[in-house]
């Protein structure tokens, strides 16, 4: 019973005690509401406060279908190397990170996105809109196999600046950082999603000297025609289920017309490259030190 043992018969009005309330931190104020056509306005200093309180959290969501809480925050731990703690929350779009110390924060947010069994945990500062913020996700990194990179290529700078052909270099795999596996170098780039990405390119190193670099892709997520949100297709979209019939058909169909756009100019060999596949496993030439 709330209240531990008593004699007194219980009480709901014990639930609002003051003292019981204050020390626990919970108490809430009562406003007066004002609303103009049916429409409540929310104080602006009140979002400004609420800000206050949000603007100390990352947030983080899975381009594709995500994994589990106990495992994105075993992998987290073990990935972010930090002098403080972080406290982690989620609702069922985002994960909610909180850090003890303000350089932790900064070190992740810099750090950016985090691989983790094949799929991409996007990390961002909160805003109000977060929603918005996913829609308007214009580059989103992926992992690029680049093969044929000449040795004398084989330095940050040269594998930046062949990476640059696809996309802003973002890092390297340790394998490909400490030449350990040289028959291809992988690195990450953030890629425009609306760009094509290429198949191969040759370069020239001196008069007689001219190599061609190519490009392979192991995993490009999905985003979705409706709501252009990653992670789902339109097939599998719940914010088309509030369409209506009319609305929902015409969607469908642009997103029909979409694909077979795609199709042909896949097989002119334009969009993305001819060897682009689906990250599944580990390929040839893997092993489990290069698992993205
Ligand atoms: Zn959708």
């Amino acid at each position: 019973m709330p209240g531990g043992p008593t004699s007194q018969p219980f009480s709901w009005s014990l639930l609002f005690s003051n003292s019981r309330v204050a020390s626990l931190g919970t108490r809430l104020e009562q406003f007066d509401i004002s609303e103009v056509d049916g429409i409540i306005d929310v104080p602006l200093d009140l979002i400004m406060r609420s800000e206050i309180v949000w603007r100390e959290y990352l947030i983080g969501f899975f381009l594709e279908r995500r994994f589990s809480f106990p495992y994105v925050k075993f992998v987290l731990q073990q990935k972010w190397k930090m002098r403080g703690s972080f406290e982690m929350s989620a609702d069922q779009d985002l994960f909610y990170f909180k850090f003890s110390s303000k350089e932790d924060r900064k070190a992740v947010l810099d750090e950016g996105p985090v691989f983790m069994g094949g799929r991409c945990l996007v990390i961002g500062p909160w805003t109000q809109n977060v929603e918005l913020q996913m829609k308007s996700l214009n580059t989103i990194p992926i992992w690029v196999k680049m093969h044929g990179v000449p040795k004398v290529m084989w330095i940050d700078e040269g594998l930046g600046f062949i990476a640059s052909k696809v996309g802003k270099p973002h890092c390297q795999d340790r394998p490909t950082k400490e030449r350990r596996q040289l028959d291809y170098a992988r690195v990450c780039v953030e890629y425009k999603v609306n760009e094509t990405l290429p198949d191969s390119f040759d370069i020239w190193l001196s008069p007689n000297d001219v190599r061609r670099i190519s490009y392979e892709y192991p995993w490009i997520p999905k985003r979705c025609e409706c709501c252009h949100i990653f992670g789902h297709t339109i097939e599998k979209c719940s914010r088309i289920a509030h369409q209506n019939q009319g609305q929902r058909a015409a969607i469908m169909n642009r997103a029909d017309g979409n694909e077979r756009n795609k199709n042909r100019r896949t097989v002119m060999g334009l969009e993305r490259g001819n060897n682009t596949v689906i990250y599944d496993g580990n390929g040839p030439g893997e092993d489990m030190t290069r698992r993205i």
